[in-house]
């Protein structure tokens, strides 16, 4: 019998199911779930990258089917959708009534049960993580039942759920507060890291017009921070859609990427580039208009022999100066293959239990940097997002889930204080710990705590892996005292 196997977009993290399944209305979905005994998991985009969406053998469940709008009042801002509409479906939706999604990633690819169960984030000034957009989600439990949860009912399952990756039971529906589509202007700065704070703190920080900004923090030297800054605005907009067109090929994002990380010296002049080119006209576009982007414009034309892959991490406001510098040194220490390094600040969470922006505002440091596909790679990744990690620590912050889980028990304790109460509400509504996938299954303590960047679990969970394994098993003999297998390691 064929295989199946789920990835998520780095093809980094294969996960061989026992069946997946597609359910067409919450009814469905609820009888998967009572009736399976096994590990079920949840799958949306599938844009996490360290194999958040599913565990080996499990009944997985792609919420994409799950996608209508249920309720929508356009005069109060608010709408109500099934979680495995995506984003750009939402903003299609509200765009002819000129309301805009309040709180989403900085791409609209992303199904909106993805984003709560990550509780993301994006580029909006005054905001935060996007559970201060939701007044009140539906949630199917291990039990079967379909329940409500918002900040005054079920609260704890308001607030384990959301960020909870998918832990405590399926997301089946959100009720979000929406936004005006105002028009923004786009201004650039370009100045010294050491000065950003101060820019910061005189000209975006509760400036109420601005709608999006962040810095971009430059490879190899990263001394410079270039802000980039939408700030709304009455004037009429230069571009003619009012959504970003999704292009047939993204040929020039493409070629500059691999320009960027390919050809030495290239990075280099990434500053001057974006000052010369990619920020050269003044740009008024409507907010779903930037809301809109699609991820293809950094998608590689192949991930067969290295991938492109994030992380993220977060520290309080008032320690980015301290941060920013013991990042960068990480990254030059052991030369990162990095492209960019996005700078986004956050509200702090309203009580989510496995917070990111745990006790005040934060600045979010977005890391997207190239890595080969082979396992010695993923290993050096392993020590250099360690170190990283422990610099946000140590810095009075954490780091972000949805990315490869290179750090260890103790990191991940130290960077979700709260992941006890986390997994008490998990044994509370899960049990028998029904709901699965590797990030549960690495750090929940009564869960089977496999970890999946040991070489070991990447040997046999792995296409590479199984071959080999497959040539060693032909070639072991099956009779007594034959000669000796060649051993896996001999053949690596
Ligand atoms: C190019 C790129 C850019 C990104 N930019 C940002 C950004 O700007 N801000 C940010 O915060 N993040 C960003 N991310 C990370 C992204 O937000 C997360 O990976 C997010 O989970 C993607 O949504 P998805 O629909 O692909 O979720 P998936 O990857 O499919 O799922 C993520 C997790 O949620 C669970 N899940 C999914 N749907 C449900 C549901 N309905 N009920 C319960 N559990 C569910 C899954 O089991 C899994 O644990 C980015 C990622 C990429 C690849």
């Amino acid at each position: 019998m064929k295989k199946k196997t789920v990835n998520d977009v780095t093809q980094l993290n294969q996960i061989d199911v026992r069946e997946i399944v597609k359910p067409a209305s919450v009814a469905e979905l609820q009888q998967l779930i009572k009736s399976h005994d096994g590990p079920v998991s949840f799958g949306g985009g599938r844009y996490s990258m360290g194999g958040q969406i599913g565990t080996d053998n499990t009944l997985f469940i792609d919420m994409t089917g799950l996608n209508a709008v249920t309720g929508y009042d356009p005069a109060k801002k608010e709408i109500t959708v099934q979680t495995g509409a995506r984003w750009q479906d939402v903003i299609a939706r509200i765009d002819p009534d000129d309301l805009s999604v309040s709180i989403m990633q900085s791409y609209s690819n992303f199904t909106v049960g993805g984003a709560l169960s990550v509780n993301a984030h994006g580029r909006y000034i005054g905001q935060g993580p996007v559970i201060k957009s939701v007044k009140e989600i539906k949630i199917v439990t291990a039990d079967g039942d379909l329940k409500t949860a918002s900040p005054t009912q079920n609260s704890e399952l308001f607030y384990g759920a959301i960020g909870g990756y998918g832990g405590l039971g399926a997301i089946v529906e959100a009720k979000l507060d929406l936004a005006d589509n105002v028009n923004v202007e786009r201004s650039i700065a370009k100045m010294l890291r050491a000065d950003y704070a101060e820019f910061f703190d005189r000209n975006i920080r509760g400036n109420a017009d601005v709608v999006f900004h962040n810095g971009d923090f430059y490879p190899p030297d990263y001394d410079t921070i270039t802000s980039v800054t939408y700030t709304k605005t009455d004037k009429p907009a230069t571009v003619p859609d009012r959504l970003r067109p999704k292009k047939e090929v993204y040929l020039a994002e493409y070629l500059s990427i691999f320009a960027m990380t390919q050809v030495p010296g290239v990075n280099k002049l990434r500053p001057m580039v974006d000052e010369k080119i990619r920020f050269k006209t003044d740009e008024v576009v409507p907010r779903n208009y930037e809301a809109s982007r699609y991820v293809e414009e950094l998608e590689p034309s192949t991930r067969a022999m290295t991938t492109f892959v994030l992380q993220e991490y977060f520290v309080p406001a008032d320690k980015l100066d301290e941060f920013a510098p013991k990042m960068a040194a990480i990254l030059q220490k052991h030369d990162v293959n990095a492209l960019n390094v996005s700078i986004r600040h956050a509200e702090q969470d309203p009580g989510s239990v496995m917070a990111w922006a745990q006790q005040g505002d934060v600045f979010a440091f977005v890391l997207y940097y190239k890595q080969w596909n082979n396992e010695e790679a993923r290993q050096k990744v392993g020590t250099w997002t360690r170190e990283l990690v422990d610099a946000a620590i140590e810095s009075g912050g954490t780091y972000y889930l949805p990315y490869q889980m290179h750090a260890t028990d103790a990191q991940f304790k130290q960077a979700y204080p709260r992941s006890d109460e986390f997994f008490a509400l998990k044994k509370k509504y899960d049990p028998d710990n029904k709901f699965r996938n590797r990030l549960w299954d690495k750090y929940d303590p009564n869960g089977p705590q496999v970890d999946p960047e040991t070489p070991q679990f990447r040997r046999e969970h792995t296409k590479l892996g199984q071959m080999k394994k497959k040539f060693a098993d032909a070639v072991t003999p099956k009779k007594r005292g034959g000669s000796k297998p060649p051993s896996i390691g001999a053949i690596t």
